[in-house]
């Protein structure tokens, strides 16, 4: 008797319909890591199915800004749906897309012009490169220029091409081989934003792309955090030199901003540490605020235009669900959040916080580096966290962290009190003990 009513506890937590049928993100079907049941979310915190909550760190991988069940998005989800969640946009327009597209150009970089709408941020990757590819033949008339460069531990997206510019070794070309393009890479940046600048941290890319621009079509990079790909922050004066290489030798530089954007490193978008503007650049996450998947690609009139000259005269994409107006509807009500909002002042206070919170753990056996970068605190570890193990101590503790390799790391929704931020790392760091 007593093993059923603990049996079925634990089902409802953990269900087993879930285990033997669904797929989650990176998980075996033989040896499945666990999943929590969820039945609900409000502001910080995550309702699990036993009836505890955690408060979450993770703002659901990037994309919760504004927290859970937000009154206001929830308002312009429900008022848009009155009046249509789709229509196709071949031929069709309407007002949420152009609504959205004036609100992302008057905080864009100055020189995007041309905006193309993607349903999630690997698709905008793969919008982006194909953006590349067809201006860079159509403005140099040279077959050949068609491939990529980028830097190690980066992170782009699990689609066939995004995946190819992904860091090579904890990256998926392990898992497909050949069967992935062959790009350029190049060691990941090495000098932290407040360190000196060092030029020999930019040398072997200079190097690379001096060699091989005959054949390439751009560099693409995450500016100044290489999120998924290994936590790491580099010096704004690297995309400095990026942007002086690129034109030297003819290529495009995409800045894939799809973790970075919203405030997220202490700027609206990461390329204003550095102050150099990208020929394309990648949106998503964040956008809706984490309430549906939207992406975008922003892009320069001439690459536009250029493409428009080349031998398709269009650009070749569009997806079925492509500015989905309910998607827009809610992505336009986060940014007039942001807007309305001093998030300067809101995203430097959490820089602070978060770096007093984490510094105690720069001493606990078994921790490489803490740091941090506007609303993102990172604990490395020597070794790779055991994730099931780690999970379930969080979960007990009432907190939600999810590691991935070395890495335990924070980017909590904006809108968490400096008391649940405070119980957040304290007790995560106590998990790490
Ligand atoms: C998450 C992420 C992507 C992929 O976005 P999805 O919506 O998961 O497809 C691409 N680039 C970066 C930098 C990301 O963090």
């Amino acid at each position: 008797m007593e093993k059923t009513i603990e049996n079925s506890s634990r089902d409802i937590l953990h269900d087993p319909f879930d285990r033997e049928h669904l797929w989650h993100p990176y998980t075996s079907t033989i040896n499945p890591l666990p999943t929590y049941k969820v039945t609900g979310a409000d502001g910080v915190r995550i309702r699990l199915a036993d009836g505890r909550e955690l408060i979450d760190g993770m703002s659901s991988w990037w994309c919760m800004i504004h927290g859970y069940n937000n009154p206001r998005l929830n308002r312009a989800a429900i008022d848009q749906i009155g009046k249509m969640s789709h229509v196709m946009f071949g031929g069709l327009t309407h007002e949420p897309a152009i609504e959205l597209g004036k609100m992302l150009l008057e905080v864009a970089p100055p020189s995007m012009h041309n905006i193309f709408y993607a349903d999630s941020g690997s698709v905008a990757v793969e919008v982006a490169m194909k953006m590349a590819v067809q201006a860079s033949i159509s403005r140099s008339g040279d077959h050949a220029k068609t491939n990529f460069v980028t830097i190690r531990s980066g992170y782009h997206g699990d689609t066939w091409n995004a995946m190819s510019v992904c860091d090579p070794v904890t990256g998926m070309h392990g898992a497909f081989g050949p069967a992935l393009p062959i790009r350029y890479f190049a060691p990941a940046p090495t000098i932290k934003p407040w360190e000196e600048w060092d030029s020999a941290d930019f040398e072997p890319l200079e190097a690379i792309i001096e060699a091989h621009h005959h054949e390439l079509a751009a560099l693409i990079l995450e500016p100044m955090v290489q999120g998924a790909g290994g936590m790491r922050f580099y010096h704004p004066q690297y995309l400095r030199e990026a942007r002086r290489v690129c034109d030297k030798y003819g290529i495009y530089l995409i800045f894939d901003e799809i973790a970075t954007g919203y405030w997220r490193t202490g700027r609206m978008f990461a390329w204003e540490h550095a102050g150099v503007e990208p020929d394309i650049m990648c949106i998503g996450k964040g956008l809706t605020a984490g309430y549906l998947t939207l992406s975008a690609v922003l892009t320069t009139a001439e690459v536009a235009d250029t493409i428009s000259r080349g031998e398709a005269g269009v650009m070749m994409h569009g997806p079925t669900f492509m500015a989905n107006p309910l998607a827009c509807a809610i992505a336009i009500e986060s940014l007039r959040m942001l807007r309305e909002q001093d998030m300067p002042a809101i995203v430097g206070h959490l820089e602070s916080e978060i770096k007093r919170l984490i510094a105690p753990a720069a001493s606990v056996p078994g921790v490489r580096e803490v740091r941090t970068l506007g609303s993102i605190g990172v604990i490395e570890m020597e070794e790779p966290v055991n994730l099931a193990e780690f999970q379930r101590k969080c979960v007990d503790r009432g907190i939600w962290v999810r590691p991935f390799g070395r890495n335990v790391y924070f980017m909590p929704p904006y809108i968490i009190s400096d008391e649940d931020l405070q119980y957040l790392i304290e007790q995560t760091i106590e998990c790490i003990r």
